[in-house]
């Protein structure tokens, strides 16, 4: 018999037809995310042996009600949105989609940085309420982006692709991570690695691009951004729960630091009261990875690992190995 799989999102048309080729599918055919009873409800009933997560959240109360189960692909690289320690306690597989959308991620990493310090989104609302009347010597003064310091907060694949990035407008790159990086990765990137205030310190733009987990959670609070000086942005495609969203709104709004570029915030889809008022940050609805080729890579990818782990073979991204050992 087939197994039979969960898609909590609509995916792509070539994605769906190739698991409907090795699988009895069904799915959540809105774009809204499926709470975790209803997961927990259907995964039982339904005797699913196979989910396709894309921005649901597969909770402990998720795993013990889908006793079927034998793989969890999520489509997406962070998976802080999966109790994965409760899969593993099962010995149930979870895989991520890393390595096709780092590039795209930190496209938009760049485009926030680059629309926070030159004042992008605020000319274009003074350009579109017909405020704009004349030129004016003195308007809109952003900051500089060539020659200034780029400080990133975890040197992993988008955290490089963001440093290859800001090599390319000439910038000085530092960076703060768990692990050196090799020497040749340091060299490609003429990248220095700092202590965590250092980073703070000296950076005229930080970006942020570390995994939620409890060790980041709060990474960036009140003190952190007491370090950075009042010319510096922070920039956080990450995870919002890794900074102190109240911290930040007040650091903008007071002048303690001079802007922000935002894609990621601590309780999604809303955002902190104050942010939408504060002319000095770059709002955006969580698409880093939102390109058309991205997203479709990221689909099929998800396939492939589900379809690797329901035919017994070790997904090409699976994050918890240790249940195959
Ligand atoms: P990655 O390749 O795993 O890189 C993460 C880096 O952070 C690694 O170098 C890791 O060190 C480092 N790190 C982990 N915990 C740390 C800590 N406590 N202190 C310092 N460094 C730490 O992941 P990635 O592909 O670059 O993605 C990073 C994150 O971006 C994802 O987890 C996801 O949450 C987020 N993301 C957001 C979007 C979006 O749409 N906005 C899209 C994609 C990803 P080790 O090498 O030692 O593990």
């Amino acid at each position: 018999m087939r197994p039979r799989i969960f898609i909590t999102r609509p995916l792509p048309a070539p994605t769906l037809d190739r698991l409907r080729a090795g699988c009895e599918v069904e799915l959540n055919p809105e774009d809204r995310p499926v709470a975790p009873a209803q997961l927990a409800e259907i995964c039982a009933e339904r005797r699913i042996e196979g989910l396709v997560v894309c921005g649901a959240r597969v909770t402990e109360q998720v795993v013990e009600a889908a006793t079927y189960l034998r793989v969890v692909s999520n489509v997406g690289v962070g998976y802080d949105n999966v109790d994965v320690a409760a899969c593993t306690r099962r010995r149930i597989p979870v895989t991520n989609t890393a390595g096709v959308l780092e590039e795209t991620t930190a496209d938009l990493a760049f485009a926030l940085l680059m629309a926070a310090a030159r004042r992008v989104a605020e000319g274009d609302r003074y350009v579109r309420e017909g405020r704009w009347e004349q030129w004016q010597w003195s308007l809109l003064w952003g900051a500089d982006i060539h020659h200034q310091t780029l400080g990133i907060y975890g040197l992993g694949s988008i955290g490089r692709a963001m440093a290859r990035r800001g090599r390319g407008f000439c910038m000085g790159i530092l960076y703060h991570s768990r692990r050196r990086a090799d020497a040749a990765v340091e060299a490609e990137l003429g990248a220095t690695l700092v202590d965590r205030d250092t980073l703070f310190h000296e950076s005229d733009f930080v970006s942020l691009h570390v995994p939620l987990t409890p060790e980041t959670h709060h990474l960036v609070a009140a003190r952190e951004l007491s370090l950075m000086k009042p010319t510096a942005f922070l920039i956080n495609t990450a995870r919002g729960k890794v900074v102190d969203e109240e911290a930040l709104a007040a650091a903008l709004e007071s002048g303690r630091i001079a802007g922000a570029g935002l894609d990621v915030f601590e309780n999604e889809p809303r955002v902190h009261p104050a942010l939408p008022g504060l002319p000095n940050v770059v709002l955006a609805p969580h698409i880093g990875s939102a390109t058309l080729a991205t997203r479709s890579r990221m689909a099929a990818l998800a396939a492939e690992n589900l379809l690797a782990a329901l035919a017994g073979r070790r997904p090409p991204n699976v994050v918890n190995p240790e249940v195959f050992s």
